[in-house]
């Protein structure tokens, strides 16, 4: 029932980038939880205070308030048929949070994607990744940029860069991807939903093969 995808990967190998591109062809939402975590930042809700100094670090924000926010946003009626999440879960207790929850729901995960990139790579595209502040669309300056500098293709909105896509942040973020994130790779190997995917090709080889795994999950499934 449903098409649950958990999409893993270190920051900048590209989740938020072939989510967008699955969720049309799929018919489920997208939930980036770095993503609700940024709207609760820039709206100045409790929960955004919480997190700031956590994501300004490049650490975790404490499972707890990250199992709560994430566990709301796919339990409404949109994700009823399933859901793309990426950057949730991130640690082994988020997992069985996660675990549990579809379990309540007579849901459970399809498959979990690991999309793979050097430590290199991840450098390389995340000092040039650039957001646009109106509707999320994701640029880097050198392997996709915008046609107009500064400016959103889709919707004509300023680009950014965030705040944590510095060298320093990033180098950090990789090294908590190491140590609470990494241990997800055995979890979901030992269920037998782990497929990897070589992230270091072109945004649409790598598309193509996620929508093969996903298609092989889904008739096994
Ligand atoms: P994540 O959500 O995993 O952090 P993003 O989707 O935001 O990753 O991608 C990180 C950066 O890398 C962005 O600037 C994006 O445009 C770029 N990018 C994504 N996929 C590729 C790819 N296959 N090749 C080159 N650059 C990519
Ligand atoms: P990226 O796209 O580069 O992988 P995200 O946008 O997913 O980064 O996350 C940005 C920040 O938000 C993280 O560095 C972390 O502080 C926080 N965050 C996002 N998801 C989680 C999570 N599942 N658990 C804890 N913190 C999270
Ligand atoms: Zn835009």
């Amino acid at each position: 029932m449903g098409t649950v995808i958990v999409l893993l990967g270190p920051p900048g190998s590209g989740k938020g980038t072939q989510a967008k591109r699955l969720v049309e062809e799929l018919g489920i939402p997208h939930v980036s939880s770095g993503d609700l975590f940024r709207h609760h930042l820039s709206e100045g809700t409790e929960l955004g205070k919480r997190a700031k100094s956590y994501m300004e670090k490049g650490e975790l924000v404490p499972d707890d308030v990250t199992v709560d926010m994430v566990i709301d946003r796919i339990s409404r009626p949109d994700c009823e048929e399933g859901v793309i999440l990426d950057g949730f879960p991130r640690t082994l207790t988020q997992a069985e949070a996660l675990d549990e929850e579809l379990e309540e729901r007579g849901q459970s995960i399809t498959i979990a994607p690991l999309i793979q990139v050097s430590d290199d790579e991840v450098m390389r595209r995340l000092t040039a990744r650039r957001v646009c502040e109106d509707c999320g669309a994701v640029y880097n300056l050198i392997f996709n940029p915008p046609e107009e500098e500064g400016v959103c293709d889709v919707c004509g909105g300023d680009l950014y860069q965030r705040e944590d896509d510095n060298p320093e942040t990033v180098r950090h973020r990789l090294y908590t991807y190491y140590k609470e994130t990494s241990p997800l790779i055995g979890y979901y190997f030992a269920r037998d939903l782990l497929v990897r995917i070589d992230g270091e090709q072109t945004v649409e080889e790598v598309h193509q093969d996620l929508q093969e795994a996903i298609k092989a999950a889904k008739e096994q499934g």
